[in-house]
């Protein structure tokens, strides 16, 4: 089928296979016969930036883990200008809860890039999926030959009432929508489906390191190790709240030792992120790290070294970053919001908390207590077992594309 693996490389695509350790034969056997069904099927997914969000995480991993079991899954990326994305970034924020002056010259900017992304596209598959609203109009450009879905990953539990309607627009001439929880369900005219993400236990974000690896990416950042690490993991966004991150381990600071790591990335479809970051390095602590890079393999190694990983979202879709410190049996303190609540069980796999103040006890509780750390962390790595790998995703996908008609 063209697939690049020849014998004679290095390289292979994990298979589903490959989860058997994990996830046991049956589900294996099962998710092979669903996807011999769809055999040579040709998808297509279009998003807005290759890597630095969720979304970029997963499409990397499920399109080859669908390569590998005999699906022709392919991944396209809108090409736009800083002021397309400043747009478009301002309507993620609205579909958060926030405002948006929704002018003529935005719509027209907004549409017209979709627009000649499309005349670039040429999107014939057999099943297209767009992910996000930066590429959402492509619908509008296309005779439709087959089903389009829009998958939306963004926290829709209060979306700006006028820029939904002006989305409106296109999302009804989709043939399904894709949100990741039942109480992100809109009135709207396509059929909802509710899908959860996952995380791929193998690439370089989750695979097991050693502790010299880990060692090894930390002296790199010259990342202090002689005290317990705080660390939280995220794009530098105003939903992640790093800012009250911050607030928290400085009140943690009061009673407990640690060293706070803050790891974040600018990702290509997010122009607010460098802002975010420089308001935030002014804070200069010998005891705080901020840091802006894309190195998987230093979340991986932080995530695995850290005493706690922080999710202080006040908003977020399901939040992946989570997910990879559990499957590290780390426990998490998450905002209670969006998908973190879907993760998390308070107090049984990690903590839930709603404030700076709630997230410092949590995190000096949990630096004075080895054993309710190590407790957590287990129950965290078998939730992520039970519920988010990537093989379960996978399913999910191919239940929903058998579901349409051929
Ligand atoms: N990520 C990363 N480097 C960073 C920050 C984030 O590689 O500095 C990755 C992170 O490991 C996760 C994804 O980006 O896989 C973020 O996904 P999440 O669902 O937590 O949030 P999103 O950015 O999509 O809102």
């Amino acid at each position: 089928r063209g697939l690049p693996a020849g014998q004679d490389s290095a390289f292979t695509l994990t298979s589903v296979e490959d989860y058997l350790p994990l996830i046991g034969p049956e589900a294996v056997t099962r998710i092979l016969a669903k996807a011999a069904a769809l055999r040579d099927l040709h998808v297509v997914n279009v998003n807005s930036t290759y890597y630095g969000g969720g979304v970029a995480e997963i499409l990397s991993s499920l399109t080859l883990l669908m390569n590998g079991a005999g699906i022709h899954a392919g991944w396209r990326v809108l090409q736009g200008r800083p002021d397309f994305f400043s747009i478009t970034k301002k309507m993620h924020n609205a579909l958060q809860g926030g405002e948006i002056n929704l002018s003529d010259l935005k719509r027209d900017i907004y549409e017209e890039v979709v627009f000649e992304n499309a005349a670039r596209m040429h999107l014939d598959h057999d099943l297209i999926v767009v992910h996000d609203p930066q590429p959402l109009p492509l619908v509008r450009f296309f005779r439709k030959k087959a089903p389009w879905v829009w998958r939306c990953h963004v926290d829709l539990s209060d979306p700006h009432p006028g820029l939904w309607s002006y989305l409106s627009a296109f999302i009804e001439q989709y043939d399904a929508v894709v949100l990741s929880l039942p109480e992100y369900a809109q009135p709207i005219g396509p059929p909802q489906r509710f899908v959860m993400p996952a995380i791929n236990p193998f690439s370089t974000t989750n695979k097991a390191l050693s502790e010299a690896e880990i060692d090894d990416r930390l002296q790199h950042y010259d990342i202090p190790t002689d005290l317990p690490l705080v660390v939280q993991v995220s794009r530098f966004d105003r939903w992640k709240d790093p800012q009250g991150v911050i607030d928290a381990f400085r009140l943690a600071r009061r009673e407990v030792e640690a060293t706070l790591v803050l790891v974040g990335n600018v990702a290509t479809d997010d122009p607010e992120g460098q802002e975010i970051f420089e308001s935030l390095c002014s804070c200069r602590e010998e005891r705080i790290r901020i840091l802006s890079v894309q190195d998987s393999a230093l979340v991986n190694a932080l995530q695995r070294r850290a005493a706690v990983v922080l999710q202080k979202s006040l908003r977020e879709g399901f939040g992946l970053t989570v997910t990879e410190a559990m499957w590290k049996g780390t426990p998490v303190i998450g905002g209670r919001v969006g998908g973190i609540r879907h993760q998390i069980e308070d107090g049984v796999n990690g903590f839930l908390v709603e404030s700076v103040e709630q997230a410092a006890g949590r995190i000096v509780q949990l630096l004075q207590d080895a054993e309710l750390r190590h407790r957590l962390g287990r129950r965290a790595r078998q939730t992520v077992r039970d519920r988010f790998l990537m093989t379960r995703l996978m399913e999910d996908w191919l239940d929903l594309i058998g579901s349409f008609e051929p």
